[in-house]
This record gives structure tokens, C-alpha cells and sequence, in this order.
């Protein structure tokens, strides 16, 4: 069974672990905050980091918020940072849009289940959508909907794409239009799968809990653009030109964060236990991913001696 190394306390463990890498990709939610709380010590774990000469990169699940939206979260709380240097599913899914997925025009208008994080990063690579925040469909569904989209009147005949991400006003008439693009041939993407959202000490209905009734009524599968996809790990090694090897996930979810680190092939992966997994799950003979390292918060980083 591979054993997880706890590093809280061991100044000598902790100053090997950092020495091991030069790119340290920081989950957000759950590592460095909770919600809108920061948890203690996280500006100087950053800073510390940085002031051994390590790249810091913000990699996050959260599809309601473009790299702006989090670069302004970063620096109310007190952590500097560059918009170049944030990583978010909205962002993963318009570069994988344009530059990866590239369908010929005007078949790349994008139908949207999301917030405006989604249509802000869409609107950076020049990629049209409809759908997302628009009011006009926050209403119940009518017999002249069921008509529009049955003969197809009420369809823009342009999407080719149907992009899933968080959206806090899902509702009947959204998903039966997705659907209805969908079976008409229209490519299934999703921002991000995770199941629930951790949000005031409980849970709630994460992004992944939006495609799943497409999946239900397709039968079809999203390439999802989040964590653990590889495609945002190719988007990140793109950017930064990584050295996979001497590069650590940092991260409190084994199913996103831990699973991204070790399917990227990655030097090492580091699990936290402020956010949602316990260690028991990794402890557990049946774990599937299993992090190198872990801690119990990220301020026990800072234990090493400089
Ligand atoms: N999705 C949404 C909508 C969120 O608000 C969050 C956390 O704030 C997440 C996903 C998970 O984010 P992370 O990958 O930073 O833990
Ligand atoms: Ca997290």
C-alpha cells in the first residue's frame, strides 16, 4: 500500500519536501480559504514560498468566477498576484474552446449553463454564447417553448457546443434547450464534475451536479475541462513550460486535486486536511489516489527552518 507522509512538525521533512520542486499548484477553496475566510498563516506560507524562488500557480475548480473576478478575491485577502498566474475551470474551458476544440464557424457558438465568470472568459477568446446569465430564461417553461424547441424555431442553429458549468438558476427550460442542442449534435463540455460544493461548514450542488441530468437523458459523458482533467494540467504545463518532476499539487480534495497531480505524472502531490477529504480516505486499503505528503494545515509549511 503507498504510505502518505505526514509533514506537520518535522522541520527536516518539511525543508526536503520543498527543496524536491520549483512549481507549487495551489488548489484554492479549501487550502487557502474557506468560502470567504483565510484561514491563518496563508499570506506568509505564499510568501515564504515565493521567497525561495518558487513559481506559486492558483488552480481552481470554481467556474462561477473568471481569473479577474479571483485575482480581486487574492489581493482582498492579502495575497499578491498575477491574473497570468490563476488557473480557473471558466478559463480552462474557453482556451480549450478555442485554441483545442477550434469547430469551424458558425458552428462554435457556445450554449451556456453558468454564471458570468463562464460568458468573461468566453468573451476574452472571442467565442459567442448564448445562454449563461441571460434573464429571458429564468421563467417557467411554456406550451410555445415545448413547440419553439420541438421544431427547432426557438434554436440558434449556430450552437455546436454545450458548455456545463455552476449555474445558481438551472431550471427546466435550460436544461431542455441544452438537451435539445445536444441531440442535435452539439459537443458536451463541462467547466468542471465536482459532485458538491463546500460552502458554510455543509454542502451544496456542485458544477458536476448541473450536467448530470444531460447525462441522464444523452447518455453521453462532458469532457470536462476542471480538475482532474488533463486537459487543464496541458494548459497549465503550456503556459509555464513545467518540469512536471519538480512540480507539486497542493490540495484538500482526493478526487480533483490529488487525482489531478498523480494522473499529470507529477513530482509530488500534498494533501491538506482543511478542506474535504479525511485522511482516513487515503488510509483506507482501497484508496484510489493516495497523496505523497500531507499536512494539517498549509501554514505547517512554514515549520521549516530557512
Ligand atoms: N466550484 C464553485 C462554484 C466554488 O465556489 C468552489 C469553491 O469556492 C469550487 C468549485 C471549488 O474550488 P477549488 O477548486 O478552489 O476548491
Ligand atoms: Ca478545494
Amino acid at each position: 500500500m503507498v504510505q502518505s507522509k505526514y509533514l506537520t512538525g518535522d522541520s527536516a521533512a518539511i525543508n526536503e519536501f520543498l527543496d524536491k520542486f520549483d512549481v507549487f499548484l495551489f488548489d484554492c477553496d479549501g487550502v487557502l480559504w474557506s468560502g470567504d475566510r483565510l484561514f491563518e498563516g496563508t499570506v506568509e506560507t505564499l510568501e515564504l514560498l515565493r521567497s525561495k524562488g518558487k513559481r506559486v500557480v492558483f488552480v481552481t475548480n470554481n467556474s462561477t468566477k473568471s481569473r479577474q473576478d479571483y485575482q480581486k478575491k487574492l489581493t482582498g485577502m492579502g495575497i499578491p498576484s498575477e491574473v497570468e498566474e490563476i488557473f480557473a475551470s471558466a478559463y480552462s474551458s474557453a482556451i480549450y474552446i478555442s485554441r483545442i476544440l477550434k469547430l469551424p464557424e458558425p458552428r462554435n457558438k457556445v450554449f451556456v449553463l453558468g454564471e458570468s465568470g463562464i460568458e468573461q472568459e468566453l468573451r476574452t477568446e472571442n467565442i459567442s454564447f448564448i445562454g449563461g446569465t441571460d434573464p429571458s430564461l429564468r421563467r417557467d417553461i411554456t406550451p410555445a417553448d415545448f413547440a419553439g424547441l420541438a421544431d427547432g424555431s426557438m434554436l440558434d442553429s449556430d450552437v455546436g457546443i454545450v458548455l456545463a458549468g455552476l449555474d445558481f438558476h438551472v431550471n427546466y427550460l435550460k436544461l431542455a434547450m441544452a438537451y435539445q442542442y445536444l441531440r442535435r449534435g452539439a459537443v458536451f463540455l463541462a467547466t468542471n464534475l465536482d459532485s458538491t460544493l463546500p460552502m458554510s461548514h455543509t454542502f451544496f450542488p456542485g458544477a458536476g451536479s448541473i450536467s448530470v441530468p444531460l447525462v441522464n437523458m444523452t447518455g453521453q459523458k462532458p469532457t470536462a475541462l476542471g480538475k482532474p482533467s488533463q486537459a487543464m494540467m496541458d494548459a497549465i504545463e503550456g503556459k509555464f513550460r513545467l518540469d512536471r518532476a519538480r512540480t507539486c499539487m497542493v490540495g484538500d480534495r482526493l478526487d480533483t486535486d490529488i487525482q489531478f497531480g498523480i494522473e499529470g505524472g507529477l513530482g509530488g502531490t500534498l494533501a491538506v486536511l482543511t478542506g474535504v477529504s479525511k485522511k482516513e480516505q487515503w488510509e483506507a486499503e482501497d484508496a484510489a489516489f493516495v497523496p505523497a505528503y500531507y499536512v494539517d494545515k498549509l501554514s505547517d509549511l512554514r515549520g521549516a527552518s530557512s
